[in-house]
């Protein structure tokens, strides 16, 4: 009886596992019929409807693994529309590699997009003062975490890293249109709300021809699409 295996076999072996795991994963999923990309049901899949484009500024999405399988994850549904963003799951982000990268980046400015009593309102900047909250030589960087309000709390208590950023927040101009969660306050934004309210108050003032193509505005379309389409599976 063969007890150890050379290098080669168990490669191969392991190959095969490997293979056969995702197999099974795509069996699996063309059984079930799960989109690989937004991760809903090809039924209710919602990637045909979004353009893709590049924002100003770069987003990193930071979503709790929680969250990460929730049917209506706007974090996802953000970072499918974002060509340009990443997405980590995880909650404590002290340690991680891919996080520091971003925030010691010298060509980036790192800023984290949360509501406390330090964070910069920029609604209530003018623009002109905008323009010097973030160095022009450096690309704006914003962390967003993504999570029920109880559980991002634990993530940036966990973070020392996210913790230490400079912070940004915004008054929301209209109540959420995040209809099917319940969340503390009208006014707090679903994820895909506050990537799109950052994108509007950085984006400078376009001519009005302009104001009926802006791909930020296309991305919040798909969120209220995909909420108006649930609403009704839900009736
Ligand atoms: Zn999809």
């Amino acid at each position: 009886m063969r007890t150890s295996l050379d290098g080669e076999t168990r490669t191969m072996l392991d190959a095969d596992i490997t293979t056969n795991r995702s197999a099974r994963w795509i069996e699996r999923s063309e059984h079930r019929s799960v989109c690989c990309r937004c991760r809903r049901p090809r039924s209710r899949c919602y990637c045909s409807l979004i353009s893709p484009f590049e924002s100003e500024p770069r987003f990193i999405i930071l979503t709790q693994p929680r969250e990460a399988k929730h049917r209506l994850g706007t974090g996802r549904m953000a970072h499918i529309c974002l060509t340009n963003s990443s997405l980590f799951e995880g909650v404590d982000f002290s340690d991680d590699k891919r996080v520091h990268r971003e925030i010691n980046d010298p060509a980036n400015c790192p800023v984290l997009l949360y509501l406390s009593p330090a964070s910069i309102n920029l609604t209530r900047q003018r623009w002109s003062e905008r323009q010097t909250l973030f160095p022009g030589n450096r690309k704006l960087v914003v962390f967003v975490l993504d999570g029920t309000w109880k559980s991002v709390r634990k993530m940036i208590r966990s973070s020392r890293n996210l913790a230490r950023l400079p912070k940004i927040c915004f008054d929301p101009p209209t109540a959420s249109a995040y209809r099917i969660r319940r969340e503390p306050r009208p006014e707090c934004y679903s994820t895909i709300e506050a990537i799109h309210q950052v994108i509007e108050i950085l984006t400078p003032v376009a001519d009005p021809e302009e104001l009926v193509s802006r791909p930020h505005d296309r991305m919040l379309e798909v969120f209220r699409s995909v909420i108006d389409r649930q609403l009704i599976f839900t009736a």
